[in-house]
């Protein structure tokens, strides 16, 4: 008996430009989804997408600025036209404004939570109606392990990346009964653009909190968010893992 043909299933990642995001789209593309690549520079994202290409997957470039809901909106309005239903969403995109709050502007307040948070809202309101319908999708939200335990210095990175912990568990109480699963993963200190400008004592304080030692690669996160977004995840929701070599047990 001949086997139905499998339908590709249509990813989006943000922040896919670079770093964390770019390893998560090249891993979903490599399990065989199209992966729409977003991030705010149409160089990056377009490079993303680019290099997907070249070694035999399939994606494409969407320049979308996160921090905008009335872009995110647009650019959902633009996929939703041409896809039936985006089947998985990691929202990555992310940035920092680290001070200490005394010295915290409100501009850097608000970009880090309209970026990393209110973006959150935006893609899942547009997106997870669909998935709903479809009765099948994956929502995959990257935290970070400060939303867990907080950080001196970032209390706005760190009120976004819990916030997004409570959209996360939230959503997934929401989402359950349409097979639509909400997970976050909490990465600790891994090497980026984002992390790279830290002074050295930093990292040397960062890293003596790891037990394994190192600093994690961009492939620990992509590989826990190839399992999540995978049919092999079906009964896993409303958690967050945490990759961070041990940092918080
Ligand atoms: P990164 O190397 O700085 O890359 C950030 C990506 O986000 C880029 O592709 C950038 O787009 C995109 N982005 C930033 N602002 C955006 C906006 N307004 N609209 C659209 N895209 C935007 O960051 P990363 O280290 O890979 O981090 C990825 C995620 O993991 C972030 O949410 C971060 O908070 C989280 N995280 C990272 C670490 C770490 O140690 N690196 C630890 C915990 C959590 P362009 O390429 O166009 O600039």
């Amino acid at each position: 008996m001949s086997e139905e043909p499998k339908q590709t299933k249509i990813a989006l990642v943000t922040g896919a430009g670079r770093g964390i995001g770019r390893a998560i789209a090249e891993a979903l593309a490599r399990d065989g989804m199209h992966v729409v690549c977003v991030s705010k520079s149409e160089s990056s994202c377009g490079s993303a997408a680019e290099a997907i290409a070249e070694v035999g997957g399939s994606a494409t470039a969407k320049p979308v600025d996160v921090s905008s809901g009335e872009e995110i909106r647009k650019a959902c309005e633009d996929l939703l036209a041409e896809h039936e239903c985006i089947d998985v969403l990691v929202n990555n995109a992310g940035i920092t404004r680290d001070n200490l709050l005394f010295r915290m502007e409100e501009n850097d307040w608000e970009d880090v939570i309209s970026t990393n948070l209110t973006s959150c809202f935006h893609w899942i309101k547009s997106l997870g109606r669909p998935m709903t319908r479809k009765r099948w999708g994956r929502i995959v939200n990257v935290s970070s392990v400060v939303g867990l335990t907080g950080n001196a210095g970032q209390a706005n990175y760190s009120a976004a990346k819990a916030g997004m912990i409570g959209l996360t568990k939230s959503l997934a109480r929401e989402f359950a009964a349409r097979s639509v699963t909400v997970n976050a993963i909490a990465p600790g200190f891994i090497d980026t653009d984002m992390t790279s400008s830290l002074d050295e004592r930093v990292k040397e304080v960062a890293l003596g909190a790891v037990p394994l030692k190192r600093f994690g690669s961009v492939s620990d996160i992509a590989e826990m968010a190839s399992y999540l977004c995978s049919d092999k995840a079906s009964y896993v929701t409303g958690q967050v893992f945490t990759v961070d070599g041990g940092m918080v047990m």
